[in-house]
């Protein structure tokens, strides 16, 4: 089963159970400062959980395009994480609750009309006072209790508002993914075994300002499955990057590297990041964002770098994320025609970011190298503060390149240093300002100071595109 079928087959399901099916929304969220990307099906809807907007059925079911930058370290290591993925959703406004959407979940998963799990594959997780989400798994379902993991973290709270306890539901991957001799090998540990498909959140309290719990007169569901893992099981591979989803742009990054998949370690991690930073990049760009200093665009301009970065592990020292965007329409187009329709547009806004991330490269490089060279031949193994202010401001290299640079030539970077340079060199401009009124200060070097260069988590996602200068 193609994963386009599984995602028809999802939003077909709910259909049939009385679902109005929503298209996905941007990922640029709309009239919520809140979030920086929309990171779960759900927060598209927010208006309807809230009760701002009353939906014309209160059942609701989607495929929502997703954006968790907090996810970026795990892309290439792990099997199942991406920056961009798409949850598939079914929700629950005021209408029913925990009894449908288990039941649901499992037909769903387990049925041969729809997608046929193996049943004794699946176990969950549940909150610990939640008896009745226990006994429906229990008891109605008929899962045995040492496939139903209670854990203290299934509750979904992030402050003020609605909140409630979850269920998640695994597929155990079995032996050859991990031993259940190691502590962590089990439904919502540090392994790679029992694999998450599927989230249920029972929405029934309300977090209060004093710090209460009450019932919420109107209970909601809110449930997010990613695409991307319950195909990889579906189509039996290795890893969410194996599915068609990412193969046929895998595929095709390995040509133009003249290197195979699955040949050599490095390589399929550059790979896989490549194949799943493209997809962020040309979504976002289709959704209207582009790459800049600030906010989204910094995000999109620090993943395409990264991307690029990778390329180079690969030996490809030219533009080429562009040339993939193509693979992205073919794979993508069937349900999100955007990025078959603006490819042209997607195509020059990658090219032309990608080409003038080169040129700042090959410049920073080769001055890294000296600088390194020069280090060492001190007999140190650090990269000094000031050095790595030098590739930042006068050559526009980043931060966290140097870092990577000096972590594979096994060097540390004096990031004490390179903040003190930083402040120091914020303090002079704003002087200067004062100094002299009428003087502008020109964009260029200055535009670098206005953007904190880290991802963090997608929680207070907001925070990336805060101005320091
Ligand atoms: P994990 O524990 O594997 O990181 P999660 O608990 O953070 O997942 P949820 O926030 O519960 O994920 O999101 C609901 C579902 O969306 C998950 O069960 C999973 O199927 C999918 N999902 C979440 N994050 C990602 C991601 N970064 N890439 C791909 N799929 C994801
Ligand atoms: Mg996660
Ligand atoms: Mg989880
Ligand atoms: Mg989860």
């Amino acid at each position: 089963m193609k994963a386009s079928e599984i995602r028809s087959k999802w939003l077909e399901f709910f259909a049939s159970k009385g679902h109005k099916i929503e298209p996905s929304a941007s990922l640029v969220p709309h009239n919520d400062p809140s979030l920086l990307w929309i990171n779960a099906g759900m927060a598209p809807l927010k208006p309807y959980f809230d009760g701002r907007v009353i939906p014309e059925n209160p059942r609701i079911a989607n495929s929502q395009k997703c954006i968790r930058t907090n996810d970026i370290e795990n892309v290439g290591k792990t099997r199942r994480h991406h920056t961009f993925f798409e949850m598939l959703g079914n929700f629950s406004i005021g209408d029913y609750f925990k009894e449908e959407t288990i039941t649901w979940a499992w037909e769903f998963l387990t049925s041969k009309e729809w997608i046929g799990f193996d049943p004794d594959r699946l176990s969950v997780t549940v909150y610990p006072e939640d008896e009745e989400a226990y006994k429906l798994w229990n008891e109605k379902i008929g899962i045995p209790a040492e496939r139903i993991v209670k854990l203290e973290d299934n509750f979904w709270d992030i402050g003020e508002g609605p909140c409630g306890p979850c269920t998640e539901i695994f597929y155990d991957r079995g032996e050859a993914y991990g031993d259940l001799s190691d502590p962590e090998c089990y439904p919502g540990g540090e392994n790679e075994r029992f694999l998450e498909v599927w989230n249920l959140v029972f929405s029934q309290f309300n977090h209060n300002k004093d710090g209460s719990y009450t019932p919420l007169p109107s209970k909601n569901i809110d449930t997010g499955a990613g695409l991307e893992r319950l195909t990889s099981i579906v189509q039996n591979v290795d890893s969410n990057f194996d599915t068609d989803l990412f193969q046929p742009i895998i595929q095709r990054t390995a040509q133009m590297a003249g290197v195979k998949y699955k040949e050599n370690a490095d390589y399929d991690v550059a790979l896989k990041v490549i194949a799943d930073h493209v997809r962020t990049v040309s979504f976002a760009v289709a959704d209207g964002v582009l790459p800049s200093n600030e906010g989204r665009g910094y995000v999109i301009r620090r993943l395409l770098r990264r991307a690029v970065r990778y390329g180079k592990v690969l030996g490809l020292n030219r533009p080429f994320m562009y040339e993939l965007t193509e693979v992205v329409g073919d794979i993508m187009g069937v349900y999100y025609p955007d990025v078959v329709d603006k490819r042209e547009f997607i195509e020059k806004v990658i090219r032309t970011e990608e080409e003038r991330f080169h040129e700042t490269l090959n410049d920073g490089l080769a001055i890294i190298e000296e600088i390194s060279k020069a280090a060492i031949a001190q007999g140190s193994k650090q990269i000094s503060g000031s050095d790595a202010f030098k590739l930042y401001d006068t050559y526009g290299f980043p931060f966290d390149l140097t870092e990577d640079y000096a972590a594979e030539h096994g060097l540390t970077v004096d990031r004490e240093g390179f903040d003190a340079a930083m402040q120091e060199q914020r303090d002079r401009a704003r002087a200067a300002r004062h100094e002299n009124e009428s003087m502008k200060v020109q964009g260029g070097v200055l535009s670098d100071y206005t953007v904190k260069s880290e991802f963090v988590g997608y929680n207070d996602a907001v925070t990336e595109s805060k101005v320091l200068a």
